[in-house]
């Protein structure tokens, strides 16, 4: 799944805790991708690319069930006795596993039970259908919107962000060349969504349309 529908994620869970700020949330959805992107960098996790395709195949660390579950584990430790708030950590331990959970839906069979196996791998693997893919990532999207009750503009925000996404799912064959010459470009794309889509996000999801149709900041 996208970067935006991680973040929509965000808004079911807001929706559920009104008194967790959102921020806590849009980055509990996606811990173990910012994981990713930094063990990609490092070289500890990789992908590659071959029958014309982007494959995810090695991401053991940050994205097993183990790891989505430890992951939750310890960051709801954190909150809850470190910052003394039951609340967030509970609500950020559900946006960490929610991301393993919908990661398992998308991907290919490449998330492991742990680390420490190889075998069996899960993934339904939508993301080998890229219409398919994204008409169910699309509907998702603005359900979490509709659920949340959100703004005209934070439709927009997740309409528009879908839409630049359907380049990325379709590329295949030859367009894919740079992230083979240049490996570090894929999580530099991935890191970039997450980060823009976390501040649209997050600055729309606190509007609402006023009577003229314009952004109203809420206080
Ligand atoms: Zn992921």
């Amino acid at each position: 799944m996208y970067a935006i529908n991680h973040a929509a994620t965000a808004l079911l869970i807001k929706k559920n805790n009104p008194e967790v700020p959102l921020f806590p949330l849009l980055i509990s959805v996606q811990f173990v991708e910012v994981l990713w992107v930094f063990f990609n960098y490092f070289g500890w996790e990789h992908f590659s690319v071959y029958g014309g395709r982007v494959h995810l195949d090695f991401l053991p660390y940050s994205h097993s069930v183990f790891s989505g579950v430890a992951a939750a584990v310890l960051s709801f430790c954190v909150i809850n006795w470190g910052y003394k708030n039951k609340k967030m950590a509970i609500a950020f331990a559900i946006g960490v596993v929610s991301h393993v959970i919908i990661d398992v839906i998308f991907h290919e069979k490449d998330i492991q039970l742990s680390p420490f196996s190889a075998k069996p791998v899960l993934g339904l693997g939508i993301l080998d259908y890229p219409m398919l893919n994204f008409i169910i990532e699309f509907a998702y999207g603005i359900f979490c919107w509709w659920y949340f009750k959100g703004s005209k503009s934070l439709l927009w925000v997740i309409i528009i962000f879908n839409i630049l996404d359907l380049p990325m799912m379709l590329a295949h064959g030859d367009a894919l060349t740079p992230f083979v010459k240049y490996p570090f470009i894929l999580p530099s794309v991935i890191l970039f969504q997450i980060l823009i889509t976390w501040y649209f996000v997050y600055r729309y999801a606190h509007s609402k349309n006023d009577k003229n149709g314009s952004v109203m900041e809420e206080i």
